[in-house]
């Protein structure tokens, strides 16, 4: 049960801290929060909060932050009209992923009968593993309560995983050789295909266009290419629909960036993430890529590598755990240590330097 697989992770979580801090003699602080990061030249300073309030600052050649990511109505706002679709204008009928995953069945069931007083159905936009994780809640929790049916609005098509060919090729799943097959791995929709759970849930909507298990009927409507008709039927759902729910990914969630005169630096955003290259270091709006500053969890989400691999037809951000924990961080990993040898070689010279001036005066 997962309290249970919490408490195990918690006690993992300590085990693993007092290893790192025995071993490598790193310094962890916990509990603090890093409220700016400050771009001065080839360094950075951050501005942290400790646990009992008290503010200092730490300087740093280079900064790796991963610290999760928001869902924000405008985030879907915005998505919704790069597609020519306009978002219902109550706030209160715009859920996010989150909310609906992590809610008590309870009031999840209280809110959403409120909802569906006058329609009994629900739009859920994105393609993705939040998207087949979401339809399934709402459709095992909120069957009971009225709920009919479900429309999926996505903007790529819905791809699912396979370790190889042939285990594509046995259940019958149609693949592109040259765009669906990972030319390292040789595996099917490596990066952007369903798995696990959201890929019984998305065999399931995909070959008899319900959620398994229940009666409430999915539509999937692909708005991604610009068809006028899709774009029309799309817009009548959701003035229709009882509610909308996000599931198009996360923000991330970052402390203030600022440069040195104290402007904010502002990050660029492409599909899915940041602008941000395999060693995670994004660019700010101008382009100019931020060395030193890696991001990659979730909401900033890593390039492809192509040493890894992926599908050509993947152009998201990669998020998934296994490749942080892999040699996706390796980029990373190389470019601050490549770093910190500049640093302590500089540190060095500048050292002999002054040891050579201070001999030049006496
Ligand atoms: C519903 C859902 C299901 C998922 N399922 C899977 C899955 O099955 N497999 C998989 O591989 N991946 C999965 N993911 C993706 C995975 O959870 C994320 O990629 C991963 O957690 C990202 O790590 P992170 O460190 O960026 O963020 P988080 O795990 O969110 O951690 C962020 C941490 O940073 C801390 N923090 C925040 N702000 C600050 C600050 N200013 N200063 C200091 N600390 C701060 C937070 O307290 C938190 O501890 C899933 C994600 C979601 C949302």
């Amino acid at each position: 049960m997962l309290p249970e697989v919490a408490a195990v992770l918690g006690a993992a979580t300590e085990l693993l801290v007092a290893h790192i801090e025995r071993t490598y003699g790193v310094l962890v602080r916990r509990a603090s929060r890093v409220e700016s990061v400050i771009r001065r030249g080839e360094h950075f300073d951050l501005r942290v909060r400790a646990p009992d309030g008290s503010r200092y600052e730490v300087r740093t050649a280079s900064v790796v932050m991963n610290i999760g990511g928001t869902q924000t109505p405008h985030l879907l706002r915005d998505a919704l009209r790069e597609m020519k679709l306009v978002a219902p204008q109550e706030d209160e009928r715009m859920l996010t992923s989150d909310r609906v995953l992590s809610e008590p069945v309870a009031a999840l069931r209280a809110h959403f009968s409120q909802l569906m007083r006058d329609s009994q159905s629900l739009v859920v936009v994105g393609g993705s593993h939040s998207a087949f994780s979401v339809l399934e809640r709402l459709a095992v929790e909120l069957e009971a309560v009225g709920l009919k049916e479900i429309v999926l609005l996505h903007r790529s098509p819905i791809k699912l995983f396979f370790e190889t060919r042939e285990a594509a090729q046995q259940a019958g799943y149609v693949f592109d050789e040259e765009s669906d097959v990972c030319p390292v791995s040789g595996r099917i929709n490596r990066s952007g295909g369903l798995r696990y759970r959201a890929f019984e849930i998305g065999g399931g909507v995909l070959t008899e266009g319900v959620v398994p298990g229940t009666r409430v009927k999915v539509r999937t409507l692909p708005v991604g290419g610009g068809d006028a008709v899709a774009i029309a039927d799309a817009q009548g759902c959701l003035n229709a629909c009882a509610g909308v729910i996000q599931c198009i990914g996360y923000q991330p969630s970052l402390p203030e960036l600022l440069r040195d005169d104290k402007e904010p630096v502002a990050l660029r955003e492409i599909q899915g993430g940041l602008d941000s290259d395999a060693a995670g270091c994004p660019c700010d709006t101008d382009g100019r890529r931020i060395e030193g500053l890696h991001l990659f969890g979730l909401g900033s989400g890593l390039a492809v590598d192509p040493k890894i691999g992926s599908e050509a037809s993947f152009h998201g951000r990669i998020y998934g755990i296994w490749q942080f924990h892999h040699d996706a961080s390796r980029p990373a990993l190389e470019r601050v240590l490549t770093k910190a040898a500049w640093h302590e070689q500089l540190a060095h010279s500048q050292t002999l330097h002054r040891y050579r001036l201070g001999r030049g005066r006496r």
